[in-house]
Formats: structure tokens, sequence, C-alpha cells
């Protein structure tokens, strides 16, 4: 399998065309007519990715995460991102990306996250693309037997990777719950479309004290703030099984590395 191969098999799954205009998807570094046998999939593009990929003997690194989300003028090894780029090539690592795009893809990231805490009928996105209503960001759907918010909090955070900050809630913990929204990553932006979907609960990542507050206070649905590496975590799986069933022939791997932003809770 050559690197095209693969990236073929990616951008059908995850097209970047329906990345956001701001976004970067796509090759980070690497030649596409390289043979590849080993992938190693990841959230985020940090060094310590690029060394389990390097142990490992990846050949390429998928990473939901762009590394240079607003473009750069140098690669140079003077910053944590040039040093990274430079480990990659020296090594024969290449570096792609799929992020907006995997986001609002069928399935994608939030697809992955509403299996982790466990919806498991079916799902329609919550923001659906105005010429896609299969195709959009988040998702909704129902739980398979109603149950309380402190209860759905419980099993999610037990669906999802373990991390130093675990999950906050907000609402009344003997709410009951059945229709549930999900958004991998940052999810504030989505906070009103919750709202208007009618859902029992929005469980999302990075999300704020006042639009929390506010949405709550308002009578909105109850909140669920996780980690933002584990509610995009999931799809890791997702994407490299899309691999597998394509006819491929490489070794995955899925980083279990927790590279969330924050390490330690007191
Ligand atoms: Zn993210």
């Amino acid at each position: 399998m050559t690197l095209t191969d693969v990236i073929e098999v990616l951008e059908a799954a995850y097209p970047p065309a329906r990345a956001e205009s701001w976004d970067a998807v796509g090759l980070v570094c690497g030649d596409p007519a390289e043979r590849v046998h080993k992938v190693l999939f990841a959230v985020d593009p940090v060094a310590v990715v690029a060394e389990e990929a390097l142990d490992w003997g990846a050949d390429l690194i998928v990473t939901h995460h762009p590394l240079y989300l607003r473009g750069t003028t140098s690669v140079a090894a003077t910053t944590p991102k040039g040093r990274l780029i430079h480990r990659l090539i020296k090594h024969d690592v290449a570096l792609y990306t799929a992020h907006t795009n995997a986001d609002t893809a069928n399935p994608g990231v939030s697809d992955a996250l509403a299996r982790a805490v466990g919806l498991t009928g079916d799902l329609v996105p919550l923001q659906p693309f105005p010429d896609d209503p299969w195709r959009g960001l988040g998702r909704v759907g129902e739980l398979p037997e109603p149950t309380t918010l402190g209860e759905f909090a419980a099993r999610a955070a037990k669906g999802l990777p373990r991390t130093s900050g675990g999950l906050r809630v907000a609402g009344d913990l003997a709410r009951p719950v059945t229709r549930v929204a999900v958004s991998g990553g940052a999810g504030d932006s989505l906070l009103a479309t919750a709202k208007a979907a009618a859902v029992d609960v929005f469980l999302t990542a990075d999300l704020r004290h006042h639009p929390a507050s506010e949405f709550v206070e308002s009578g909105g649905p109850a909140l669920i703030d996780a980690a933002h590496w584990a509610t995009e975590w999931p799809w890791l799986d997702s994407a490299a099984s899309i691999l597998h069933s394509s006819g491929v022939t490489v070794e995955t791997r899925v980083s279990a590395t927790v590279t969330d932003a924050w390490t330690r809770g007191y």
C-alpha cells in the first residue's frame, strides 16, 4: 500500500471539501508515493505521539487535530511544532489530519462519542448540513432505557477514556434522561441548537462558566462537560476500522496516550 492508497480511503470517508473554511486538513508531511505498513491513530500531533509512532515503527500518523491550523512561514526545529516535523521527516513518518471533515462525516467523531456513552439506536446530526440531513455537527439519539442524569453521567464516565478532570455535570442529578445530544470537542457554539433539539442532556467539551450557567438557568437541557481529548478519542477506533473494511492492508494502532491539555486534577 502506498500513502496515496491510504489517503484515498480516508478522503472517501472524510471528504476534505466538508472541512470548515478555517480548517487545515489533509497531508501535513510525507511522500504520497512511499509505502505504508503501519498507521498510528491519535487525537493530537504532539511530541509524545511522535515518539510512540517512532517506537512502534509507524509510517503514518493520522491525527484529528491539525499541527498548523493557522499556517506558518517556518518549520525550523526551533519550536515544538518544527521539532515534531523534523523528527517525522527524518524517520520517514507521514502525518495526515482529518479534523472538521471527520466531525461532520457519517459515521464521524460524534457517532463514536455517542456509542461510547451508551446511545444504541439511530443517530441524527444535531446540526445537519443544509444540503445533507445525514451529515453535520454533533449527534442526537436516545438511550435504550430512560435513566437519570446522575446515572447517565456515571455511565458516560465509564465509556470514555479516563482523564484527570473527569466529567463535570450541570443540572439536577435526578432529572430523567432519555434523549441525548453529544458533540466531540468544543461544543459551546451548539448550546442553542441543543436546546432547540429538546434533548434532556448535552454532552460535549470545553464549556465555559457563563454560557453554561446561563444555559442551565434558562431551563435548557442538563450539561455534561468532558475532557476535549476524551470526547474525540473514541473516533480513532472508528477511523482505523474504516481503513480495515476498505481492504487496505495496513497494521493499525490507536494511541492510548492521554494528550488532553489537563494532566492532573487536585
Ligand atoms: Zn478537537
